[in-house]
């Protein structure tokens, strides 16, 4: 099907590692929307695209329309015609930073909800991993504290009998099982990412400030302890070298030391090395930490989980 659609000069939003996101406001419908412009040679398919036209779900952005577009060198650009969403959780954190104040703990509880359900859509329905969960590609609305996933463009459907790259996924939030090296990982990353998003919603700074691809592992190892022999095996069975240090690890508890009982399981389950232990998405959404809203009378709070 093809549209006519109209818009303004447009305001730019973002600066991606592919291209520009630019916000206007479509003539004939009133909505605001994001334009991501990326350049596309027609030879191949756009997989972000590809992901994009097969999700649909209240935490992911819609994508409305797409279109080509040809400049004047000859270039070829695929525009994202995309719901827009008012800042993202990166920024949304820096402004409680910036105060010197903490991100309320009921508003973490709800984003991190969101996101819970948004991977267990993508894991479980979809069976896309997403590869790059972090607060920049977290978009959220703090008048209503709705959440939604954008950027799928280092999003896969994982095949068992496939090898995948482990280059992907920016560094603090990288599951140790990339930093191994693994090319058999599966969409249990996105939960390691998702964990340390949750972790850095807290604390107010990344949990695993990792200052190169190989310190990473030495940010993981100070808090969560050298892994044992069977973790690294449960994390890349190819991997030769074990000679790590001996670290014993820092209890989450005097990590977090003002959270609660059930934040500092949840965060326990989800930051684990081996994989196959790490809480799945469905389990996450389980976890009694998020209680407090299944259980919750305020109409606004329930609006969110409903
Ligand atoms: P890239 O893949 O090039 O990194 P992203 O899709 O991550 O590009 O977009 C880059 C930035 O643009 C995001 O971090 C966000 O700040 C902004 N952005 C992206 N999509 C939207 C949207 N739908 N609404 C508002 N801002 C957006």
């Amino acid at each position: 099907d093809t549209i006519t659609i109209s818009y303004p000069a447009t305001e730019v939003v973002g600066h991606g590692s592919f291209g520009v996101v630019f916000t206007t406001q479509v003539r004939e419908t009133g909505d605001r929307v994001a334009i991501k412009k990326v350049l596309q040679d027609r030879r191949f398919k756009n997989r972000e695209l590809e992901v994009m036209k097969q999700l649909q779900h209240p935490q992911v952005v819609d994508l409305k329309y797409y279109f080509y577009e040809t400049d004047p060198q000859g270039e070829v650009y695929l525009n994202l015609i995309l719901e827009f969403m008012p800042q993202s959780l990166y920024q949304r954190l820096r402004h409680f930073v910036s105060q010197r104040s903490n991100m309320p703990r009921i508003e973490i509880k709800l984003y991190m909800y969101q996101l819970a359900k948004c991977l267990n859509y993508l894991h479980k329905h979809a069976a896309v991993c997403h590869r790059d969960i972090k607060p920049q590609n977290l978009l959220v609305d703090p008048e209503t504290y709705a959440l939604k996933l954008c950027d799928f463009g280092s999003a896969k459907q994982l095949k068992p009998s496939e090898p995948n790259v482990s280059y992907i996924c920016s560094r603090y939030y990288r599951a140790p099982e990339l930093i191994f090296g693994a090319t058999n990982y599966t969409v249990q990353i996105d939960i390691w990412s998702s964990g340390c998003v949750m972790a850095e919603l807290i604390l107010g700074q990344p949990m695993f400030p990792g200052e190169s691809g190989i310190d990473q592992l030495v940010e993981i190892i100070k808090i969560l302890g050298t892994p044992t022999k069977q973790e690294i095996c449960s994390m890349n069975p190819n991997y030769m070298e074990h000679k790590f240090p001996q670290i014993r690890p820092i209890p989450l508890a005097k990590v977090f030391k003002r959270e609660d009982q059930e934040t500092i399981q949840l965060l326990s389950d989800v930051l684990r090395y081996n994989p196959t232990e790490r809480f799945t998405a469905l389990q996450c959404l389980c976890s009694p930490y998020f209680d407090e809203l299944r259980s919750t009378t305020d109409p606004e709070l329930a609006s969110v989980v409903s």
